[in-house]
Protein backbone atom coordinates (compact mmCIF):
# COMPACT_ATOMS: atom_id res chain seq x y z
CA UNK A 1 0.00 0.00 0.00
CA UNK A 2 1.42 3.68 -0.61
CA UNK A 3 1.83 6.26 1.88
CA UNK A 4 2.58 9.35 0.50
CA UNK A 5 4.62 12.18 3.19
CA UNK A 6 3.82 15.71 3.09
CA UNK A 7 7.12 16.55 3.96
CA UNK A 8 10.42 17.46 1.67
CA UNK A 9 12.82 16.99 4.67
CA UNK A 10 15.12 13.78 3.47
CA UNK A 11 15.88 13.23 7.14
CA UNK A 12 12.23 12.36 8.21
CA UNK A 13 11.61 10.41 4.84
CA UNK A 14 14.56 8.03 5.69
CA UNK A 15 13.37 7.66 9.21
CA UNK A 16 9.73 6.58 8.41
CA UNK A 17 10.65 4.79 4.91
CA UNK A 18 12.54 2.58 7.19
CA UNK A 19 9.94 2.07 10.14
CA UNK A 20 6.72 1.71 7.63
CA UNK A 21 9.04 -0.51 4.60
CA UNK A 22 8.71 -3.95 6.86
CA UNK A 23 4.81 -2.82 7.65
CA UNK A 24 4.34 -3.30 3.84
CA UNK A 25 3.97 0.62 2.92
CA UNK A 26 5.65 2.03 -0.08
CA UNK A 27 6.49 5.35 0.98
CA UNK A 28 6.51 7.95 -1.78
CA UNK A 29 7.90 12.09 -0.62
CA UNK A 30 5.19 14.24 -1.66
CA UNK A 31 8.06 15.78 -3.73
CA UNK A 32 7.72 13.08 -6.56
CA UNK A 33 4.52 14.30 -7.45
CA UNK A 34 5.20 17.19 -9.80
CA UNK A 35 2.90 20.33 -9.24
CA UNK A 36 1.90 20.09 -5.11
CA UNK A 37 2.51 23.75 -3.73
CA UNK A 38 3.33 23.95 -0.13
CA UNK A 39 0.51 24.22 2.47
CA UNK A 40 1.23 27.94 4.27
CA UNK A 41 1.65 26.00 8.14
CA UNK A 42 -0.83 28.67 9.69
CA UNK A 43 -2.54 26.78 12.04
CA UNK A 44 -3.09 27.83 15.90
CA UNK A 45 -2.31 24.62 17.25
CA UNK A 46 0.26 21.34 16.16
CA UNK A 47 -3.25 19.38 15.24
CA UNK A 48 -4.44 22.10 12.87
CA UNK A 49 -1.16 22.11 10.75
CA UNK A 50 -0.54 18.86 10.40
CA UNK A 51 -4.17 17.76 9.49
CA UNK A 52 -3.69 20.77 7.01
CA UNK A 53 -0.65 19.24 5.08
CA UNK A 54 -2.13 15.95 5.48
CA UNK A 55 -5.14 16.49 4.11
CA UNK A 56 -3.90 18.43 1.14
CA UNK A 57 -1.32 15.50 0.18
CA UNK A 58 -4.06 13.00 0.12
CA UNK A 59 -6.35 15.57 -1.79
CA UNK A 60 -3.61 15.92 -4.59
CA UNK A 61 -2.30 12.07 -4.66
CA UNK A 62 -5.08 10.46 -4.01
CA UNK A 63 -3.41 7.95 -1.60
CA UNK A 64 -3.16 7.51 1.82
CA UNK A 65 -1.03 10.77 3.48
CA UNK A 66 0.72 11.63 6.61
CA UNK A 67 2.26 14.67 7.75
CA UNK A 68 3.53 15.66 11.43
CA UNK A 69 3.87 19.00 13.18
CA UNK A 70 6.35 20.13 16.20
CA UNK A 71 7.54 22.04 18.64
CA UNK A 72 8.61 23.72 22.01
CA UNK A 73 6.31 25.01 24.41
CA UNK A 74 7.67 26.89 27.43
CA UNK A 75 5.50 27.02 30.25
CA UNK A 76 7.19 30.82 31.75
CA UNK A 77 5.81 32.27 28.27
CA UNK A 78 2.34 30.91 28.37
CA UNK A 79 3.42 28.14 25.74
CA UNK A 80 5.46 29.66 23.05
CA UNK A 81 7.14 29.27 20.27
CA UNK A 82 4.78 26.91 20.12
CA UNK A 83 3.79 26.65 16.51
CA UNK A 84 5.83 29.41 15.69
CA UNK A 85 8.63 27.75 16.89
CA UNK A 86 10.83 26.93 13.32
CA UNK A 87 10.48 31.24 12.55
CA UNK A 88 10.56 32.26 16.69
CA UNK A 89 13.27 35.12 15.84
CA UNK A 90 11.57 35.93 12.67
CA UNK A 91 12.47 35.22 8.84
CA UNK A 92 14.62 33.50 7.60
CA UNK A 93 14.62 30.31 9.94
CA UNK A 94 17.39 30.51 11.86
CA UNK A 95 18.24 28.29 14.61
CA UNK A 96 20.70 30.16 16.49
CA UNK A 97 18.81 33.32 16.23
CA UNK A 98 15.49 31.08 17.84
CA UNK A 99 18.03 29.96 20.98
CA UNK A 100 19.50 33.86 21.34
CA UNK A 101 15.75 34.77 21.56
CA UNK A 102 14.62 32.13 24.03
CA UNK A 103 17.66 32.57 26.05
CA UNK A 104 17.43 36.28 26.15
CA UNK A 105 13.29 36.12 27.07
CA UNK A 106 13.97 33.24 29.97
CA UNK A 107 16.71 35.18 31.70
CA UNK A 108 14.77 36.23 34.91
CA UNK A 109 13.30 33.36 35.19
CA UNK A 110 14.69 30.69 37.62
CA UNK A 111 15.89 27.66 37.07
CA UNK A 112 13.04 25.50 38.37
CA UNK A 113 10.62 27.85 36.17
CA UNK A 114 12.12 26.94 32.99
CA UNK A 115 10.00 23.58 32.69
CA UNK A 116 8.97 23.22 28.77
CA UNK A 117 7.91 20.47 26.74
CA UNK A 118 8.34 19.30 22.93
CA UNK A 119 5.59 18.07 21.26
CA UNK A 120 4.96 16.17 17.92
CA UNK A 121 1.47 15.80 16.15
CA UNK A 122 1.11 13.32 13.45
CA UNK A 123 -1.56 13.34 11.17
CA UNK A 124 -2.62 10.21 8.47
CA UNK A 125 -5.36 11.66 5.97
CA UNK A 126 -7.30 9.30 3.81
CA UNK A 127 -8.11 10.21 0.46
CA UNK A 128 -11.88 10.41 1.34
CA UNK A 129 -11.19 13.33 4.18
CA UNK A 130 -11.47 10.88 6.53
CA UNK A 131 -8.04 11.48 9.28
CA UNK A 132 -6.28 10.42 12.51
CA UNK A 133 -3.98 11.92 14.37
CA UNK A 134 -1.12 10.60 16.83
CA UNK A 135 1.08 12.85 19.43
CA UNK A 136 3.56 12.67 21.63
CA UNK A 137 4.95 14.63 24.49
CA UNK A 138 8.70 15.03 26.02
CA UNK A 139 9.22 17.27 29.25
CA UNK A 140 12.51 18.60 30.55
CA UNK A 141 14.40 22.20 31.36
CA UNK A 142 15.35 24.85 29.09
CA UNK A 143 18.99 25.51 30.30
CA UNK A 144 20.56 29.34 31.01
CA UNK A 145 23.80 27.66 27.73
CA UNK A 146 23.97 25.69 24.85
CA UNK A 147 25.05 22.23 26.18
CA UNK A 148 25.88 19.38 23.67
CA UNK A 149 26.78 19.78 19.77
CA UNK A 150 24.18 17.13 18.07
CA UNK A 151 20.38 17.14 16.87
CA UNK A 152 19.10 20.87 15.45
CA UNK A 153 16.72 23.63 16.70
CA UNK A 154 16.35 24.18 20.47
CA UNK A 155 18.35 20.58 21.23
CA UNK A 156 20.97 22.50 22.96
CA UNK A 157 19.43 24.11 25.54
CA UNK A 158 16.60 21.38 25.96
CA UNK A 159 18.02 19.13 29.50
CA UNK A 160 16.08 15.98 29.87
CA UNK A 161 16.01 15.81 33.87
CA UNK A 162 16.10 11.86 33.03
CA UNK A 163 18.78 11.63 31.56
CA UNK A 164 20.96 14.15 32.91
CA UNK A 165 21.97 15.27 29.45
CA UNK A 166 20.52 18.13 26.88
CA UNK A 167 18.91 16.57 23.32
CA UNK A 168 21.95 17.68 21.62
CA UNK A 169 23.94 15.60 23.41
CA UNK A 170 21.81 11.99 23.63
CA UNK A 171 22.67 10.08 20.26
CA UNK A 172 20.18 9.90 17.44
CA UNK A 173 18.62 6.32 19.15
CA UNK A 174 18.22 7.63 22.37
CA UNK A 175 16.99 10.69 21.25
CA UNK A 176 14.69 9.15 19.04
CA UNK A 177 13.53 6.64 21.70
CA UNK A 178 11.86 9.48 24.38
CA UNK A 179 11.79 12.57 21.62
CA UNK A 180 8.05 13.54 21.31
CA UNK A 181 8.22 12.72 17.48
CA UNK A 182 9.51 9.11 18.17
CA UNK A 183 6.39 8.80 20.97
CA UNK A 184 3.72 10.11 17.80
CA UNK A 185 5.29 8.05 15.31
CA UNK A 186 5.30 4.98 17.63
CA UNK A 187 1.37 5.60 17.71
CA UNK A 188 1.29 6.42 14.04
CA UNK A 189 2.81 3.11 13.19
CA UNK A 190 0.67 1.08 15.57
CA UNK A 191 -2.40 3.05 14.30
CA UNK A 192 -0.63 2.34 10.67
CA UNK A 193 -0.92 -1.20 11.53
CA UNK A 194 -4.08 -2.11 12.98
CA UNK A 195 -5.84 -0.20 10.15
CA UNK A 196 -4.32 -0.84 7.16
CA UNK A 197 -2.30 -4.39 7.36
CA UNK A 198 -3.51 -7.62 7.65
CA UNK A 199 -0.06 -8.74 8.48
CA UNK A 200 1.55 -10.07 12.34
CA UNK A 201 4.64 -9.22 14.23
P1 LIG B 1 8.92 20.83 12.31
O1 LIG B 1 7.62 20.38 12.81
O2 LIG B 1 9.87 19.70 12.03
O3 LIG B 1 8.83 21.79 11.15
O4 LIG B 1 9.62 21.64 13.50
C1 LIG B 1 9.28 22.96 13.83
C2 LIG B 1 10.36 23.59 14.69
O5 LIG B 1 10.25 23.11 16.04
C3 LIG B 1 11.79 23.26 14.27
O6 LIG B 1 12.27 24.15 13.30
C4 LIG B 1 12.54 23.43 15.59
O7 LIG B 1 12.80 24.79 15.84
C5 LIG B 1 11.53 22.93 16.61
N1 LIG B 1 11.70 21.50 16.87
C6 LIG B 1 10.83 20.50 16.58
N2 LIG B 1 11.31 19.31 16.97
C7 LIG B 1 12.52 19.56 17.51
C8 LIG B 1 13.53 18.71 18.09
O8 LIG B 1 13.44 17.48 18.17
N3 LIG B 1 14.64 19.35 18.54
C9 LIG B 1 14.82 20.69 18.47
N4 LIG B 1 13.93 21.52 17.93
C10 LIG B 1 12.78 20.96 17.45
Amino acid sequence: MKLVLATNNQGKVKELDEMLKPLGFQVIPIGEYPGFSEVEEDGETFTDNAVKKARAAAAFTGELSLADDSGLEVDALDGAPGVHSARFAGEPKNDAANNDKLLLLLRDVPQEKRTARFRCVIAIAQPDGTIHTTDGTCEGLILGELKGVGGFGYDPLFYVPEHKQTFAELDLENKNSISHRGKALKKAMELLYRLYTNQEG
